[in-house]
């Protein structure tokens, strides 16, 4: 089947069938792990195959590249060897000293990584709550702002940042913006389609899927010189993902449209329930009527509001602590997007400084019964 052909069959179908990933030699349905790191040269001095050495380019990470770049609309994708490379991998490309406009609230390892920025190329960085326009429009700093970054929804307060009103914001002053997507993947939000021009994941969740693997990735609405770059800063750093866990994502990916698709479900039922329970005194999930960027969510989100929640209980940072502790089917663990379900108090992990507030627990919905999940967490609420 041809690149055309491909690209209007469903998500699901390319990645059931990891976008016709085989091996044409064998004829074998399930494709070969490449791991030469080096590839035979023509008599006439070339490489005809494209393949010259592996910390540069390999078959099987290219294969789950073509997938993504399907999926998300793009023009590219690369993967690198975890998200964090994928993320500070763009900075890294830049050519010149840019300010950066980023939400107050993203995950917190890169937010970190930002607040340091200075040290990696003369960059400055300004954290905006990117759901107040008028706050972001105050941020630019003209002939300065050179990249706007976004996650949404975003880790772990599930604030919503409207994708295409940011793009209009950046493009307006010419400068490129960037989304993370992790928590949405392709199948509920395609961010180039909302005017994204860099989209970044990370990849050891909800792509994977599995808690095995730990990828990122970057994705081009276009071709560009900071595209070019990437794929440079990629080979220099030897920031590329290794052969193996590039088969394992694309083992993981073909079950991503139904995994996220239940995850969606229970998180969106354990939401509605979670509301009602004394202890809880708020749930923070955009599939919410009442949170306040649900409508901007229905608007970007295809009708699943994603896997991840949070609830922030009456009794404080030690009520939250306790209802952890006492859990069963939930498992205390950080991370998110794998089938077991995860519980975290995230402002013990983000520490000083954290935007989290410490009466939150964070919720990722595995694919256990939700039933199991709802007993379990109110079990853990009462006593
Ligand atoms: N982006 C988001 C939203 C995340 O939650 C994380 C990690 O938790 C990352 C990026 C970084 O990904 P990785 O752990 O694969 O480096």
């Amino acid at each position: 089947m041809d690149q055309k052909a491909r690209s209007i069959l469903k998500a699901r179908t390319v990645l059931a069938q990891g976008h016709g990933a085989g091996d044409s030699v064998t004829r074998a349905l399930i494709p070969p792990v490449h791991v030469s790191t080096t590839f035979l040269r023509d008599a006439d001095n070339g490489y005809e195959s494209g393949f010259v050495y592996g910390r540069t380019d390999n078959a099987t990470v290219r294969q789950v590249e073509s997938v993504l770049a399907t999926l998300e609309g793009a023009v590219d994708a690369k993967l690198f060897g975890s998200g964090m490379a994928a993320a500070t991998a763009v900075f890294l490309a830049l050519d010149k000293p840019t300010h950066v406009i980023a939400s107050e609230v993203i995950y917190w390892g890169f937010r970190e990584w930002l607040v340091d920025i200075g040290r990696y190329g003369g960059h400055s960085v300004s954290f905006v709550d990117t759901s107040d326009l008028d706050a972001v429009a105050r941020a630019v700093r003209p002939g300065e702002t050179g990249i706007f970054w976004i996650e949404t929804p975003s880790n772990p307060l599930w604030t919503i940042t409207d994708i295409a009103a940011i793009a209009d914001i950046a493009h307006a002053a010419g400068a490129l913006l960037c989304v993370d997507s992790t928590v949405s993947t392709p199948i509920i939000t395609r961010p180039i389609e909302f005017g994204a021009d860099i989209v970044v994941h990370s990849a050891t969740k909800y792509l994977n899927g599995h808690s095995d693997v730990i990828a990122g990735a970057v994705v081009a609405a276009r071709d560009s010189a900071l595209w070019e770059n990437i794929h440079v800063v990629r080979g220099h750093l030897g920031a590329i993902v290794g052969p193996f866990e590039a088969w394992l994502l694309l083992r993981g990916m073909r079950t991503l449209e139904v995994r996220l698709r239940e995850q969606c479900r229970s998180a969106s039922r354990l939401a509605q329930l979670l509301v009602s329970q004394d202890a809880v005194a708020s749930v923070l999930y955009p599939g919410l009527k009442t949170h306040i960027g649900h409508d901007v969510a229905a608007h970007q989100m295809d009708g699943m509001f994603g896997g991840m929640l949070s609830i922030r209980l009456r009794g404080g940072e030690a009520a939250a602590i306790r209802v952890a502790s006492r859990v069963e089917v939930w498992k205390r663990a950080t991370s998110f997007g794998g089938v077991e379900s995860l519980i975290e108090h995230r402002s013990s992990i983000e520490g000083v400084g954290t935007p989290c507030p410490s009466d939150l627990l964070r919720l990722s919905t595995g694919l256990e019964d939700p039933d199991d999940l709802f007993e379990d967490l109110v079990q853990a609420l009462a006593r």
